[in-house]
């Protein structure tokens, strides 16, 4: 057998590649692990992380107003968006320095600097000292994914979601185009921040593919908290005048915006990598093919997560790593990914929680499918006078009685839909559910309490 380096090189020490380091070296590998940028890839950095971060510091706005209905007295607290970004960056640099932790723990090597693949078998970094070259028996590429550049008018002025989270000064009112999960939730993010949000997307609804009615739900409840959207709309020119963007809309209106996200997908991130050289070609939205495995066209060459282009998520790259360092090094035991059951939450304000079939996808794939429903004011809003509504959607295909999407719009549906996703993944039916006692007072407890399907469609 030949004499390599490493084991595994692992290029890219985001989501998936810290965990595909990890747990190699765990299980006796040599790991060499190369990353260009900061520890943690993009959930860590520019993601999930400070995302959830300033969404959890938009609802604090939110409740101090919602307080007063509760006997809270005094003015609303004034926000402090330095405040805010200098909490974050030290939140997230110790983040770094956990992760370093984690694989220097574990006995990875890191190599700081941007990694190409120069043959099968062989990688070149450039670190800081000069260019270093490693041969390994498994090559594994986790490098991710990065905005897609913007298009179209004001494209040279354009935000992508990397430059929010810094971003000077805090825009007063901000423009973002897209209804992806991105453009929804930074929506919501800065809306409840303070500034004033116009979404702007060139679709009919927000979410392709998400389930309609809870799609439709978001609208209005982003509309009640102040977000104005536009849909089936462009922009159709852009002009800078000092700081402000004036933005001509294909609908006619004009206005002014002092930053314009554009929130329009993203894309794997395969530039400078040496894949072309390798022969290797890529799908045509320029994401990486690669079999069940995870291998790519070159058999000692895996990849995972975002560059794979499956699902964008950062659970989804750390199953995916999982399997193959079970695959490459393990007993080979783990079962393949079932992507049909990946449960997700947008943290719009309200969220949405889902997993499996939105109800349009379900009748397409099940035929019969009886639809349970419930929309209400959640108990806190009695008093806190907010407007917010809650919805509810759990679908069941009707020959089996098995539950197969299960949605949620309202407060911590993320957290609500975790736990269910694993009677989902279980294969449970309405039955077990309505054998399942409820948990008073609590908006999940509507799940387990649905008794008369709303509609079954088709009738
Ligand atoms: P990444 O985490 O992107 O890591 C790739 C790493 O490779 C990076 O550190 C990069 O610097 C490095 N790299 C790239 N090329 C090279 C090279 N040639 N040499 C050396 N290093 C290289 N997912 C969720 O599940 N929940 C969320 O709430 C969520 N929120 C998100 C919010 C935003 C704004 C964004 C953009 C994404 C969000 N995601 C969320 C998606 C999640 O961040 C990604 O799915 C996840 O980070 C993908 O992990 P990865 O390992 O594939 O890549
Ligand atoms: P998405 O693919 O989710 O959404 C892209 C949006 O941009 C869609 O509304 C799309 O419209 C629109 N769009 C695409 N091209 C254009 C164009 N040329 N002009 C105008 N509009 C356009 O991408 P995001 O960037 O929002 O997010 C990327 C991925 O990151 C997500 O899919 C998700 O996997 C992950 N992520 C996960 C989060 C979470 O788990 N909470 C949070 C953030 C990101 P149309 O529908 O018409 O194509």
């Amino acid at each position: 057998m030949a004499n390599f380096d490493c084991d595994l090189f692992v290029i890219g020490a985001g989501s998936g590649g810290v965990r595909a380091s990890r747990m190699a070296a765990q299980r006796g590998a040599r790991v060499v692990v190369a990353e260009a940028g900061a520890l943690g890839g993009t959930c860590v950095n520019v993601g999930c992380i400070p995302k959830k971060l300033y969404s959890y510091a938009a609802h604090y706005g939110e409740m101090a107003e919602q307080s007063h209905g509760f006997g809270w007295r005094g003015d609303k607290p004034v926000f402090d968006w330095s405040v805010l970004k200098q909490r974050r960056a030290v939140e997230i640099k110790r983040l770094n320095g956990v992760y370093e932790g984690l694989l220097g723990g574990a006995g990875v090597q890191l190599l700081r600097g941007w990694a190409k693949v120069v043959d099968a078998h062989t990688v070149a970094v450039e670190c800081e000292g000069g260019e270093q070259r490693l041969t390994a028996r498994h090559i594994l590429l986790a490098t991710g994914g990065q905005p897609t550049p913007a298009q179209g008018p004001g494209a040279e002025w354009a935000l992508s979601s990397d430059d929010m989270f810094d971003l000077e000064p805090f825009p007063k009112r901000l423009l973002v185009v897209g209804a992806g999960y991105i453009a929804c939730e930074f929506a919501s993010i800065f809306q409840g921040l303070g500034a004033e949000v116009t979404l702007v997307h060139r679709g009919p609804q927000l979410l392709r593919g998400f389930d309609k009615e809870v799609a439709n739900f978001l609208i209005a409840e982003m509309r009640k908290k102040g977000v104005t959207v536009h849909l089936e709309t462009t922009l159709a020119s852009v002009e800078k005048q000092g700081d402000v963007q004036r933005v001509g809309l294909s609908n006619g209106q004009l206005i002014e915006a002092d930053a314009v996200l554009h929130a329009t997908g993203r894309r794997a991130r395969t530039d400078g990598l040496g894949l072309a050289e390798l022969g290797i070609t890529l799908n045509a939205d320029g994401s990486l093919p690669v079999n069940a495995q995870l291998q790519t066209q070159v058999p000692s060459i895996h990849a995972l997560g975002d560059l794979i282009g499956r699902k964008a998520l950062t659970p989804v790259a750390l199953a995916e790593a999982m399997y193959l360092v079970d695959h490459l090094f393990g007993a080979a035991q783990r079962e393949p990914i079932d992507y049909d059951l990946v449960p997700t939450a947008v943290f719009t304000h309200p969220n949405i929680g889902t997993v499996g079939l939105s109800e349009e996808a379900a009748r397409d794939k099940h035929g019969r499918v009886r639809v349970y429903r419930a929309e209400f004011k959640a108990l806190q809003h009695t008093l806190s006078e907010s407007t917010e509504r809650t919805l509810m959607k759990l679908l069941v295909d009707d020959a089996s009685d098995r539950v197969v999407g299960m949605h949620m719009v309202g407060a911590d549906a993320g957290e609500v839909i975790q736990g269910f996703a694993v009677a989902l993944q279980g294969g449970l039916t309405k039955a077990v559910f309505d054998r399942t006692l409820g948990i008073h007072p609590t908006g999940a407890e509507e799940f387990v309490t649905m008794r008369e399907a709303l509609r079954v469609t088709p009738a």
